[in-house]
């Protein structure tokens, strides 16, 4: 399974790299800084990822910037996208599940629960039908 990491912040990518490191399931991981850079390598890249894990907030581009655009596109629109962050504000939960997301993770201070959680969710898109587009 491809996935695409959007995230600025290289502690949290590192992160994210050890979680998945720790699984059975080997993935392979593409990482974009922010919005822009994800766009690029979505509308440029020959492979298309089967799932995103968006960030929020990031500079340039953040992730409901981009989740706008994503959705305008005919090609990657339907791309499960799951938001992971740290953001407990409401508004920006309400806006991704408007605009259309498939989670919405809110990571937790335990690195433990952390990767608890990135291993529940690609568990749980494992078993699904994926877009493959
Ligand atoms: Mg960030």
């Amino acid at each position: 399974m491809n996935l695409l990491l959007i995230e600025d912040d290289d502690i949290e990518t590192m992160k994210f790299q050890r979680a998945l490191s720790k699984l059975e399931t080997k993935y392979s991981l593409t990482e974009a800084k922010n919005g822009e850079e994800a766009l690029e390598i979505l509308e440029t890249g020959a492979e298309l990822p089967d799932i995103i894990f968006l960030d929020l907030n990031m500079p340039r581009m953040n992730g409901i910037e981009f989740l706008g655009i994503l959705k305008q596109h005919e090609q990657i629109k339907y791309l499960p996208t799951i938001i992971l962050t740290t953001s407990q504000n409401r508004d920006d939960l309400l806006e991704c599940y408007r605009i259309g997301v498939s989670g919405y993770i809110i990571k937790p201070l335990k690195y433990e629960a952390y990767e608890e959680r990135i291993k529940t969710v690609l568990d749980y898109w494992n078993i699904n039908e994926l877009v493959k587009a």
